[in-house]
């Protein structure tokens, strides 16, 4: 099975064969490579009155385009390989969707179902302690990803500020975080929003009405939850939503604001009276119109690639398909809307977030969801017009796109870098 990393160099690697010789060769092997991988022990006293070795990793993959930024996953399997390829892919993200980051990722190793709110807080803040000379308004600046939230980033603000004694930090140290600590209106819903966003834009290109549309949604959590609450409010039907311990169908459609209710009530999508139990992975191979994955990484791969009967797969999760899955997709006539364009809507609003709080202003949800739109539905349409242009599958355009912007910037900046 292909590891993150793996599927982040492969398709870094035919991106750049894609451009040839249009960027510098010495570009292209600095961009191969992270800037700094960082590995971090915690050792926050829990719950029963033990300190426990915690291990946590920051990657800044690169700067070139400004401060690294990028999520914070905590999760018991994560790898320093998988914060790097997921830290590479985030500056491809920013430079695609068009912010002045560069790509950064963090991973904290530990299970976060079970843990209780105040074991969390102390993880967090511990990492926010330890990482603290990597995190800030011009190096590194973290945002919620698998397994963390808004409330995480609450504390992340805080142990910050207080361990120089202030009431606040001056600038932006973490997005995604709670509106009352400086958050901004919308954030959490971004990237789903964004996905949806994305969705509407392919069905159109695909001539198919929102309200004939059926959608398949695996993870139901900040992305997923969200982007299936969207669609549902299109008109587009959801028949099935996966977790990671069941996935349950309903053919004639799920009341997503019903399903939210009962996964807020029992932890869980299974048990959600009038639909059907699945395995999470089975609903992947469901015919439907759309299929968005936003679990896991990896989870369309050359084994079941072939079995996937959806017309447009909306890539929600980062690194969702393998390199090998993508070609059988590809070859199959599915439509891909690779992550880096389908997931960017969070780092966009992250990045309105980052330009209130340095202005010390307050943006309103319409406005944030109205530049949101725009900035998704016109980076969509240009990657697709390129895409039919050039006859490429809207990953390659998008991944040629994102890199010739972060070589130009390595240009404008010089010998140094
Ligand atoms: P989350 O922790 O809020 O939710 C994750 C969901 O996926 C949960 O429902 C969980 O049960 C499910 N899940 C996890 N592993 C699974 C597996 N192996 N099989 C089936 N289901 C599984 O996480 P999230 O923030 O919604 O992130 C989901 C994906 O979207 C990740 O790949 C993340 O990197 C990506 N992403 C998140 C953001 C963001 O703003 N949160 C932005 C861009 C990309």
């Amino acid at each position: 099975m292909a590891s993150l990393l793996s599927s982040a160099l492969e398709n870094f690697d035919h991106a750049a064969s894609i451009i040839g010789t249009k960027i510098n060769s010495d570009h292209v092997q600095r961009m191969r490579l992270p800037k700094a991988r960082l590995e971090l022990i915690l050792a926050p006293r829990l719950g029963d009155g033990h300190n426990h070795v915690v291990k946590a990793y920051i990657v800044r993959h690169s700067d070139a385009l400004g401060p690294s930024k990028g999520g914070i996953r905590l999760s018991p399997s994560v790898t320093l390989d998988d914060v790097t390829a997921l830290a590479m892919e985030m500056t491809w993200k920013c430079a695609l969707i068009g912010v002045p980051f560069g790509g950064g990722k963090s991973g904290i190793v530990a299970e976060p179902r079970g843990m209780t709110l105040t074991e969390k807080e102390t993880i967090i803040r511990s990492f926010a302690r330890n990482g603290a000379h990597e995190i800030g308004p011009v190096s590194y600046v973290p945002a919620p990803d698998m397994g963390t939230n808004e409330r995480d980033m609450g504390h992340i603000k805080d142990a910050i500020s207080w361990t120089r004694g202030w009431a606040t930090t001056t600038g932006c140290y973490v997005t995604g975080k709670p509106v009352i600590l400086g958050g901004i209106e919308g954030r959490r819903e971004a990237t789903g929003r964004g996905v949806a966003n994305c969705v509407a834009e392919a069905l159109i290109v695909f001539g198919i009405a929102e309200n004939s549309a059926t959608a398949v949604v695996q993870g139901f959590g900040n992305v997923g939850a969200v982007a299936a609450g969207v669609l549902h409010d299109m008109g587009v039907k959801i028949i099935a939503v996966g977790d990671i311990d069941g996935a349950v169908i309903n053919l004639n459609g799920l009341n997503i604001p019903q399903l939210v209710a009962h996964v807020q009530a029992t932890g869980a999508v299974s048990g959600f009276p009038g639909a059907t139990k699945a395995d999470t992975n089975e609903i992947l191979e469901l015919e439907c119109t759309v299929l968005v994955p936003a679990s896991a990484g990896n989870v369309i791969t050359s084994e079941n690639a072939s079995r996937i009967r959806a017309r447009i797969v909306a890539e929600g999760a980062n690194g969702p398909t393998t390199p090998e899955g993508d070609r059988v997709l590809h070859s199959n006539g599915v439509f891909v809307i690779p992550d880096i364009l389908c997931n960017a809507g969070g780092v966009y609003v992250s990045y309105l977030e980052y330009a209130q709080e340095t202005q010390q202003e307050q943006m309103e949800l319409k406005e944030v969801n109205d530049r949101l739109y725009r900035r998704v539905t016109t980076k969509f349409k240009t990657v697709h017009q390129l895409a039919n242009e050039k006859k490429l599958p809207m990953r390659d355009v998008a991944m040629a796109l994102a890199l010739s912007t972060v070589a130009h910037a390595l240009d404008a900046k010089g010998a140094l870098p």
